[in-house]
């Protein structure tokens, strides 16, 4: 990128320049990892905060570059988004987590939901109804055991967001809205739509046991879920005094550090027999 001097000559922004040689590298990696099998998931525990009880995981996408190593997902999906790419990575996202569960299950493992984040871009591909179907229909899970987050973006970016989140509810999967709070959807709108659960955002949760403001939107957040027979899980929950925080505001379920970090399918295999009860 050539910037316009002071003086009116040209210099090169080196920064920038970096950066745009950078996006373009991994773009172009991005598309060869799919192929050569770069991409895993690891899959984080959802509990209920009270009991302890493991209720379910949230599929998190990782790569492992041979050369670069490990680029994480705070870089390389908006530039997946950027691109497109998200659209093949996150079909494939899906699919491995829908496989996993039945894997899992053929083991004799608890049969435990599993929630997949979807992009914007997905949600606005035309064909995205028909691979989640077919993903479905492969796979033979049970589609409550399936839930998709979505931020709260996807109403102001995507057409008829309200009528997709129905058509995948209509397909019997679980719908939740993801980072909640930061974006402009009011809890009165939130209450026409059709969704499963709340995940309130982690910035809220962060200093819960010191902010009053936090606390307050918390409890609102709940109390409205509970009017409307909605569910509210805490994200990013990492010590205990979030926990008991939450628990008094009525919050039941979370997930966080302080219970794991994102496992390996390995360690979550370990996780779940330390931690499901029957
Ligand atoms: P997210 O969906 O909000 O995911 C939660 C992020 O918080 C994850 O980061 C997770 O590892 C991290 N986290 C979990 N517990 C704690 C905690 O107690 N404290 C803190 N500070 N962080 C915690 P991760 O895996 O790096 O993912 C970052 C973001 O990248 C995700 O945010 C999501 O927006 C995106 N992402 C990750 N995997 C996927 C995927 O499979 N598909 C799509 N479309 N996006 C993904
Ligand atoms: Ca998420
Ligand atoms: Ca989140
Ligand atoms: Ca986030």
């Amino acid at each position: 990128a050539k910037k316009q001097g002071k003086n009116g000559y040209a210099f090169y922004d080196i920064n920038l320049e970096n950066e745009s040689l950078e996006k373009r590298l991994l773009e172009n990696a991005m598309r060869d990892a799919i192929i050569n099998q770069q991409f895993y998931l690891e899959y984080q525990p959802k509990l209920n905060i009270k009991t302890g009880q493991l209720i379910g995981m949230e599929a998190l996408v990782r790569w492992n570059h041979p050369v670069i190593g490990r680029i994480p997902p705070g870089k390389f999906i908006p530039l997946a988004e950027e691109t497109g790419m998200i659209i093949p990575l996150g079909e494939w996202i899906l699919k491995e987590s829908c496989e996993q569960i039945v894997k899992w299950q053929e083991m004799g493992y608890p049969y435990l939901p599993v929630s997949v984040n979807v992009s914007v871009r997905q949600l606005d591909d035309n064909e995205f109804i028909n691979k989640v179907e077919k993903i479905l229909k492969e796979t033979q899970i049970n589609p409550a055991m399936l839930e998709l987050e979505v931020t709260e973006s996807v109403f102001a970016d995507v057409k008829n967001a309200a009528e997709i989140l129905q058509q995948i509810r209509n397909l019997g999967i679980q719908v939740s809205i993801d980072d909640f709070g930061t974006g402009y959807s009011s809890l009165t709108y939130i209450k026409h739509l059709p969704i499963d659960t709340l995940k309130v955002d982690q910035s809220f949760v962060k200093d819960i046991h010191v902010n009053e403001e936090s606390r307050a939107i918390i409890k609102a957040v709940i109390t409205l879920a509970n009017s409307i027979g909605i569910n509210v899980i805490a994200e990013g929950v990492e010590m205990k005094e979030h926990v008991v925080e939450l628990v008094n505001e009525g919050c039941k379920l979370g997930q966080g550090y302080y219970f794991s970090k994102p496992l390996s399918v390995q360690d979550f295999e370990q996780f779940m027999q330390q931690h499901y009860r029957v």
